[in-house]
């Protein structure tokens, strides 16, 4: 098969690999259309994602479409033929986690097309690629092949809000207008939140955002931030959702939310080591809580969307054929022009 392969930082070659071994309970999917996550730009821009350092060249990609071109022994669902996206976060069934619903917590989660365990894990960049059946959920036909390779980075947006405990008439803060912040905003939005507001260092993701139906945009490097927040919220936000992986818009979080409300971090940021309010926490008895990826909202997301109640095609900055993938991950790492990258096959 043909394959995207990342040998490292700034090197991903498309040229030919060994197509996978189909095993008992996994289906052989043919991918469609796969879309550029952050976590995929950290390894095209740096090599490593994180803690996660790759020890050899694996395939990136882990947000698809696919096709079931064969099924393992074993397999009932999905049927060869059947159009799917992936829950990319194969969690192992069995631990105390995976048994009480929280498989997003299991310890022994293999990532789709990620180096956080060793070898690293080959992703649905290229022609083919394995996953266990029960990862798979079919698509409606009016989920296309785009929107469903959205369902992976909708879901992080749905189980984060999920995790705020409802925001029906909660006054909404998101920082960060990157493809999760978004997703979150409209979520929320969706959920009955309002006002709901943005926040975005880089200027065309404000312009961006402005349009995509929020009820405001901030620069939160702006003189009169804390006046526009009084002005629109009076003693600050009720859920604050941390989407942008900076230390300074989490420390900010805990200035913008109001008494009794609830930070919910999402963004990945690059340190545990950052300074807290911990008095602010104890005095405002602010909720911080932490939102991993997501729960059991696979086929939820795909309700949601099939039956329009969201919008995810305002995110969309392009598209790419796989023997561009090198260029599609230069674009997407281009802040100021995209968003949503995805590679059709
Ligand atoms: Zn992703
Ligand atoms: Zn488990």
């Amino acid at each position: 098969m043909i394959a995207s392969v990342l040998y490292g930082a700034k090197d991903l070659r498309v040229e030919t690999y060994l197509r996978p071994d189909l095993l008992p309970g996994m289906v052989l999917l043919r991918n469609r259309c796969v879309g550029i996550c952050g976590s995929d730009l950290h390894y095209y821009e740096q090599g490593h994602c994180g803690a996660s350092v790759p020890d050899r060249p694996f395939i990136l990609g882990h947000e698809l479409t696919a096709e079931v071109a064969a099924a393992g022994d074993g397999v009932d669902t999905p049927r060869v033929g059947e159009r799917v996206t992936v829950n990319p976060a194969r969690a192992c069934g069995f631990c105390d986690y995976c048994k009480a619903g929280r498989g997003n917590l299991c310890r022994k989660t293999i990532m789709l097309g990620s180096a956080s365990t060793t070898p690293p894990t080959n992703g649905a960049m290229a022609e083919f690629v394995t996953v266990r059946a029960d990862q798979c959920h079919v698509l409606p036909d009016d989920v296309d092949d785009s929107l469903g390779a959205m369902i992976e980075p909708f879901a992080v947006a749905l189980h984060a809000v999920k995790r705020a405990g409802g925001v029906s008439g909660k006054r909404v803060f998101v920082a960060g207008a990157g493809t999760i912040g978004r997703l979150v905003a409209i979520t929320a939005r969706a959920f009955g939140a309002a006002p709901v507001a943005i926040s975005e260092i880089v200027p065309s993701r404000r312009v961006r955002a402005a349009e995509g139906g929020v009820d405001a945009v901030f620069d939160p490097e702006a003189k009169d931030l804390h006046e526009r927040v009084h002005a629109l919220t009076g003693d600050g936000f009720d859920t604050v959702f941390e989407a942008s992986g900076s230390a300074t818009a989490l420390r900010q979080a805990f200035d913008l939310v109001r008494p009794g409300g609830t930070i919910v971090q999402i963004g990945t940021v690059p340190t545990d080591d950052i300074p807290l309010p911990g008095y602010r926490v104890m005095n405002k008895e602010i909720n911080y809580i932490g939102s991993m990826r997501y729960g059991n909202v696979f086929g939820e997301a795909i309700r949601l969307v099939a039956a329009g109640r969201v919008d995810l095609r305002p995110l969309f900055s392009g598209k790419f054929k796989q023997s561009e993938s090198a260029e599609a991950l230069n674009f997407a790492s281009d802040k100021s022009r995209s968003l949503k990258v995805q590679i059709q096959f």
